[in-house]
C-alpha cells in the first residue's frame, strides 16, 4: 500500500508527519527508527528506478513528484511537517529539489548524508571531478575495467571501444551493451574476498567508482588496495548552497527530536 493510494488524512490522532527522500541504506534506518515511534508517522519516498527496490518499513510512496513545485504541493496536500532527504550523495537533483520545495512549503529540511570514502596508505586513487572526467581519465590508467557507477553513466564509458569494462548494475539497461561491455547484475554487500576473486578471475586493471561512502560497498576498495590496483574515483557533486547536513542517523532523530511539538 503506498500513501498516495490511501492518504490518511481522517485519522483521530494528530501525529507529526515526517517525509523521508530515500533510496539508501541511512534512509532506510531512518524510516525504521522513527516508524517505531506513535507521535510521528513516517513515509518514505523512492524513484523508482530501481525494479525490485529494497523498502524501508512504514509507509512508502514511489515515483517522482515532479520537480521542486510539485513536491511542494505534495508536502502541503499530504501535511508533513519535516523533510528529511536521505538519498545517495549523487542525486544531486533530488537534493536541489528537496531543498526547494522545503523553502516554498514553509517546512524544515535536513539534509542526512554518509561521509565519503578516505584513502588509507597503499591506496593509489585518482579523483576526478565529475563523469566526463572519469571517461577522459581511464583509458590512461588501465584496460580492463571494473565499473561500479551505476546504470545510468554506462552510456558514457561505451564509446572507449579499446577497454574493456565488466560494468556492476543492479538492473540492466534498456538497451543492449556492446561486445566490450559485460554486465554483472548484483547488488551488494560485498566482501574483500569475493571483490578479491572477482578482480583476479576478469584480470580487472582499474576500478572506478562514485564516492558512495559506507561499508555495504567498500569491500572493492580494500580488494584494489591489496592487489595494488589504480582506483578512479569520482568525486560528489558539490551543491552550490549546502543544506543543513548530518551524516548519521542518530544525529536525524535528534534534530527531529528538537522539532516535535512537547507535551
Ligand atoms: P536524481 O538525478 O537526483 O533525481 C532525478 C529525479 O528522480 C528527481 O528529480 C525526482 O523526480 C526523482 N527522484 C529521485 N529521488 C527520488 C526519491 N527519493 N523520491 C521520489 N522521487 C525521486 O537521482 P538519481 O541519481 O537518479 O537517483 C534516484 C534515486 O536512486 C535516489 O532516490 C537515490 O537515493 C537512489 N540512488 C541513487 C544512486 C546514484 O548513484 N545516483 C545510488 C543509489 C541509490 P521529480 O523531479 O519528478 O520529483
Amino acid at each position: 500500500m503506498t500513501i498516495d493510494d490511501h492518504p490518511d488524512r481522517t485519522s483521530p490522532e494528530p501525529r507529526w508527519r515526517l517525509l523521508v527522500l530515500g533510496g539508501t541504506a541511512e534512509a532506510r534506518a531512518l524510516a525504521a527508527a522513527v516508524t517505531a515511534r506513535p507521535d510521528v508517522a513516517v513515509v518514505s519516498s523512492l524513484a523508482g528506478r530501481v525494479a525490485d527496490p529494497r523498502l524501508p518499513v512504514g509507509e512508502v510512496r514511489i515515483g517522482g513528484f515532479g520537480g521542486a513545485t510539485g513536491l511542494a504541493r505534495w508536502l502541503a496536500a499530504h501535511r508533513i511537517d519535516a523533510v528529511v532527504d536521505a538519498t545517495h550523495p549523487y542525486a544531486a537533483r533530488m537534493r536541489v529539489s528537496g531543498i526547494e520545495a522545503a523553502a516554498q512549503a514553509g517546512v524544515p529540511h535536513l539534509r542526512l548524508e554518509r561521509p565519503g570514502w578516505t584513502a588509507q596508505p597503499g591506496d593509489r586513487w585518482h579523483r576526478v571531478p565529475d563523469l566526463a572526467a572519469a571517461v577522459a581519465a581511464v583509458p590512461t590508467l588501465g584496460r580492463r575495467v571494473l565499473l561500479t557507477t551505476g546504470r545510468q553513466s554506462l552510456a558514457a564509458f561505451v564509446p572507449l571501444t579499446g577497454l574493456w569494462f565488466l560494468a556492476r548494475v543492479v538492473d540492466a539497461p534498456d538497451d543492449p551493451v556492446p561486445a566490450h561491455v559485460r554486465l554483472l547484475r548484483s547488488r551488494g554487500p560485498y566482501t574483500v574476498d569475493g571483490e578479491t576473486a572477482l578482480i583476479r578471475e576478469h584480470r580487472i586493471d582499474v576500478l572506478v567508482t562514485k564516492d558512495s561512502g559506507g561499508a555495504l560497498t567498500e569491500a572493492k576498495l580494500t580488494a584494489a588496495r591489496r592487489l595494488g590496483l589504480p582506483v578512479l574515483m569520482i568525486d560528489r557533486p558539490a551543491p552550490a548552497t549546502p543544506p543543513a547536513t548530518v551524516t548519521t542517523v542518530d544525529e536525524a532523530v535528534r534534530w527531529l527530536d528538537r522539532r516535535l511539538p512537547t507535551g
